[in-house]
């Protein structure tokens, strides 16, 4: 016992760090310098150090209703020693369902069929497959071809990458990405909607227009679905224009494509409502969902699917298995616990309608960092906020590493992508505690040559 309670109190360089392999690091240059967690509560991690670090972040945009939430460490715990595991192939627990339906009443209207899958990449890969499954189902199964979006992020799975336009993550797999994938171009315009407040004004209908040309040149009846994170968050925070939602809902009904929406991020009250969907006013046919489903205590998706897409799908059953896939871990019952939990949480805490309310004091707080030394943009809706900065000459992606190397020192926890700076803090966050974020990177952008 001494020997654990020493481990937890060690510096971080009490551990051997050469075994673990971390995803999406400079493994050397983290070893050189580890910044290391140790606890979290509330807003607030606490850093191997000691010192107190506010959480800028949601973590990795999951932990919407803060750290270590009472109602959802009870239910886990009750949980792990009630019912450790049940598979879901060909049997069920009670949980899963009651989750489902929880999710469900969530979702925009008719979105109430619900697939559980672990990750946001899982979510994705099964709404794709869910897509092919569907024309098969209704006699199209050459409506293969997959669209998505040039800067998209939609996890690290074979589909996901494929349909993602992020080129880093592409390029050392690009001979064995899936076929017949096309892209929209990205919505980013920088020469007209710099430091736009919320969604840039004008401007989207030609973005979504560019559909029309990819179903002119390979026709409605090849395409499956077109795939769009409603608002772009891993790429750097790219919020629609006016009118581009809409105008990709109306040429996707037109010809018979499925619109998903990847909700990964937007989901459960990023941006001040239960779905990016309900915040635009615009309902697709599928949303992906992971992060915020479980306030990310236990890994957890899932993917919301019309009523007509299933249902085209288990007519054509044939009374056997409508849909071959499924993980070992769907429907796990440590996941369900979380997510009742958490939808309990966000429920009695109101917490969607709280970050709809801070989203203006959020914006100003961000946009108080405009003419500061290399802000070149500032982006926001609900609680998110994208601030670009310029790249620093030959090195692009260092200025915004610096920055948050020092607002982690400094006790904020930022993210950074490319030279972008996303903030997207749990939606307990307090007005001071927002403004401390931005004093904060106001005071580091001072130093940062
Ligand atoms: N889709 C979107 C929009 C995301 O933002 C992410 C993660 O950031 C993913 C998918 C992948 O989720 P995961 O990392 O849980 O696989």
């Amino acid at each position: 016992l001494d020997r654990e309670a020493a481990m937890h109190t060690q510096a971080p360089h009490s551990a051997d760090l050469s075994n673990l392999w971390m995803p999406f690091t400079a493994n050397r240059r983290f070893k050189a310098h580890p910044r290391m967690l140790a606890a979290a509560r509330g807003m607030y991690y606490t850093a191997a150090d000691g010192h107190q670090v506010l959480d800028g972040t949601s973590g990795l945009w999951c932990v919407n209703a803060g750290h270590g939430r009472q109602p959802i460490i009870d239910a886990i715990s009750r949980q792990a020693a009630h019912l450790d595991y049940a598979p879901s192939f060909q049997i069920g627990h009670e949980d899963s369902f009651l989750a489902a339906s929880e999710v469900a009443a969530l979702m925009p209207d008719g979105l109430d069929r619900v697939f559980f899958t672990n990750s946001g990449s899982e979510s994705v890969d099964t709404a794709l497959k869910i897509a092919l499954a569907y024309h098969r189902a209704r006699g199209e199964g050459q409506r293969t071809r997959l669209i998505g979006r040039e800067r998209g992020y939609h996890g690290v799975g074979f589909g996901g990458i494929s349909v993602g336009g992020i080129a880093p993550n592409r390029k050392a797999f690009s001979a064995v990405l899936l076929p017949g994938v096309d892209h929209l171009p990205h919505t980013h315009d920088l020469a007209r909607n710099a430091f736009s407040r919320g969604q840039p004004a004008w401007g989207g209908e030609p973005f979504a227009d560019a559909l029309e040309s990819l179903v002119a040149l390979h026709d409605a009846s090849t395409i499956a679905a077109v795939i769009v994170e409603p608002l772009a968050g891993s790429t750097g925070v790219l919020v629609p224009p006016r009118g581009y939602l809409e105008r990709l809902r109306a040429i996707t009904q037109k010809h018979g494509i499925l619109l998903i929406f990847d909700e990964v991020i937007t989901g459960f009250g990023r941006l001040g409502a239960a779905t990016g969907s309900a915040f635009f006013g615009v309902t697709p046919d599928l949303i992906t969902l992971a992060k915020g489903i479980s306030n990310a205590a236990v890994p957890a998706g899932a993917v919301a699917v019309s009523r007509g897409v299933h249902d085209a799908i288990l007519d054509a059953g044939a009374g056997g298995i409508e849909f071959f896939h499924g993980y070992t871990y769907s429907a796990h019952p440590l996941a369900t616990a979380a997510i009742r939990a958490t939808l309990g949480v966000y429920r009695d805490e109101d917490l969607f309608a709280r970050a709809r309310a801070l989203s203006a004091p959020f914006e100003e707080a961000a946009h108080a960092l405009k003419g500061r030394r290399h802000v070149i943009d500032i982006r926001n809706l609900g609680l998110v906020a994208g601030i670009e900065l310029a790249p620093r000459e030959g090195a692009p992606g260092a200025r915004a590493a610096e920055a948050f190397g020092k607002c982690f020192d400094r006790g904020v926890l930022v993210r950074y992508t490319g030279d972008t700076l996303a903030i997207s803090p749990p939606l307990i966050i307090g007005e001071d505690e927002i403004g401390r974020i931005f004093e904060t990177l106001a005071d580091v952008l001072a130093t940062v040559d």
